[in-house]
């Protein structure tokens, strides 16, 4: 789906359904995983891990249970008390790492205070980094040449190519350089030949930026940041973001202003949060597959 240059004219808008295509995948992976056991094999199993109880956090882990266990996929969980200390949790780490029965590891974040995201990250046996976090990921995402890559991105990339949008020399802004979604999303676009544009807090003339993108991709946490006018008249919108305002889940995009001039667009809810945990099971059956040479 090419951007049009067309100036003011109304644009269909497709809105993404991230629950219909996650569960579409989804459906792919349970069958792989029964073929699998009806052969033999034991089913892949994802741990995730939890120090304290944010509610938030208990939630999401909940969800990620569910969608294992949808697809015939082990889940099992370590909850902490908040007051583990980064030693205890490395060594519950490392038990998984050795544990031959686990083949995806998941840290669920944010970790307390006194943790340190990234040594937890480290730790973690690049061959189970269903989270995509390690630096040997990442590494490989860089080279080019990865199997793992983290979530959100990946779920992205679905999107975009669910609805056959053309990256191949398009111009692509990504908002936000995270190192869970705007760093990996702009490498993978760029994989796949986009001219990737990186922009952050300190970016001068993001508006103007923004509207030169045929793929918008919007990772700020910055609730409807994202106005009508930022948007190519048909460009591809995805809206990333997510933040609770007034009990509400808000994207960092304006969607009701941005329907009728994006070409593609993600809603806050049921959009890319769906694939993301979707990615996850994937990156695990992967991470299975490749252990054990199935
Ligand atoms: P981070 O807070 O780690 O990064 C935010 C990035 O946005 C930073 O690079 C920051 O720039 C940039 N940024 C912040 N404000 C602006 C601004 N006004 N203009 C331009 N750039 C800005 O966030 P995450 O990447 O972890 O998450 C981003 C959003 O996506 C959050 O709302 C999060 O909840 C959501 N999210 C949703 C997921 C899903 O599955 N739906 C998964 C992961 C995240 P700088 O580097 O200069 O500080």
């Amino acid at each position: 789906m090419p951007a049009s240059d067309g100036a003011s004219e109304p644009v269909e808008t497709a809105v993404f359904d991230g629950l219909g295509l996650a569960n579409e995948i989804r459906d792919g992976l349970a069958k792989d995983i029964a073929s699998l056991v009806s052969g033999g094999a034991r089913p892949p199993c994802l741990a995730v891990v939890l120090v304290g109880d944010d509610p938030a956090s208990r939630s999401y882990i909940k969800g990620k249970q569910r969608a294992c266990k949808r697809i015939g996929m082990r889940a099992v969980e370590r909850i902490l008390p908040a007051e583990t200390t980064q030693a205890e949790l490395l060594e519950v780490v490392a038990a998984l790492n050795a544990d031959d029965d686990v083949d995806g590891i998941l840290v669920q974040l944010p970790l307390p205070e006194h943790i340190d995201p990234t040594v937890v990250a480290e730790a973690v046996d690049p061959a189970k980094d269903a989270d995509a976090l390690h630096p040997i990921t990442s590494g490989r995402l860089l080279a080019g040449r990865f199997d793992l890559a983290s979530c959100t991105p990946l779920g992205i990339m679905a999107a975009l190519d669910h609805h056959g949008v053309e990256l191949s020399g398009a111009n692509a802004v990504v908002v936000g350089r995270s190192q869970i979604v705007g760093k990996p999303i702009s490498l993978l676009l760029q994989l796949r030949n986009a001219t990737v544009t990186m922009c952050h807090s300190r970016t001068r003339n993001l508006q103007e930026i923004c509207r030169n993108a045929d793929v918008l991709v919007v990772a700020a946490g910055r609730p409807r940041m994202v106005k009508a006018d930022w948007i190519k008249p048909g460009a591809a919108v995805i809206d990333v973001g997510v933040t609770e305002v007034d009990g509400k889940l808000v994207g960092d995009v304006d969607f009701d202003a941005a329907k009728g001039v994006a070409g593609l667009l993600t809603p806050s809810r049921r959009g890319i949060g769906p694939m993301t945990v979707t990615m996850l099971l994937r990156n695990t059956l992967h991470a299975y597959r490749a252990r054990k040479g199935l």
